[in-house]
């Protein structure tokens, strides 16, 4: 397997550096907030269990609770009432999680205007610059969101509700049926926009995304050291059973 070794050499001598797409987890990572009526998804937390003391005199462990959707994270088709006989999170192939990006940078637009949405004209001029979105591999969507990581940053809500990137509904609708892509990456705690609540259909992304056996993967760190393409991505979700998504570890690997 040259390729292989080629690549571990590659990595040894820097020709290939690792970049850490994936925000921190703890109890101050940010969440979604929906309105009171409906579920809430839980922040991290950890409970110790022992730390070299009388429940553990040589080890430290821990327990931890989640939500799926908390921090970085991977959406699976399952998770949307569009994808309900879709994959849940432990049933995605493998061979799914290893894939080209393409990155497109609009952080200058979305620091204009928090509600920017990224519009099917917006992808085809990247196109007309890069060539095509890569087959089987991601639309990684960047806004600069990753410089907000307190709660009241990423949510930036108000009265009228959370202000945030997204996507319009033709634009999602276009990656969900017509592009090549298997899913969109995002900075923000969600693929949708802020303000996709009022979208007809509300949630658009979502409801392309999963409908149409795509992925989403959120609070993503770091895509400004991405290239516009070429880089190799590896979104590592927890494999939970039945699960509707996960906490994932996404890795870039980018040629220096
Ligand atoms: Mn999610």
């Amino acid at each position: 397997m040259s390729v292989l070794s080629d690549l571990v050499s590659a990595l040894s001598a820097g020709d290939i550096e690792v970049v850490d797409l994936t925000s921190p987890l703890s109890s101050e990572t940010a969440v979604l907030q929906l309105p009171p009526e409906f579920g809430q998804t839980a922040r991290f937390e950890l409970e110790e269990i022992s730390r070299y003391d009388a429940r553990g005199p040589a080890w430290y462990w821990n327990n931890f609770r989640t939500g799926e959707h908390t921090g970085t994270h991977f959406d699976a088709p399952n998770h949307w009432v569009t994808g309900r006989d879709g994959a849940d999170v432990a049933s995605v192939p493998a061979r799914r999680l290893v894939a080209p990006a393409a990155v497109l940078d609009f952080a200058a637009e979305a620091a204009q205007d928090a509600d920017f949405l990224l519009e099917v004209d917006h992808i085809k001029e990247w196109q007309s610059n890069h060539g095509p979105l890569p087959e089987g591999g991601w639309l990684f969507y960047r806004t600069g969101w990753d410089r907000r990581q307190r709660q009241e940053e990423m949510l930036n809500a108000d009265v009228t509700g959370p202000h945030t990137p997204g996507m319009s509904v033709e634009c999602a609708r276009w990656v969900g049926e017509e592009s090549p892509v298997i899913g969109v990456g995002v900075e923000t705690v969600g693929t949708d926009a802020g303000a996709a609540h009022s979208f007809d259909p509300a949630f658009p992304c979502h409801a392309f995304f999963m409908g149409n056996d795509k992925y989403g993967l959120t609070q993503l760190q770091n895509l400004g050291r991405l290239p516009a393409k070429g880089a190799v991505v590896i979104a590592g979700p927890l494999p939970i059973v039945t699960g509707s998504g996960a906490p994932a570890r996404v890795l870039a690997l980018v040629e220096r």
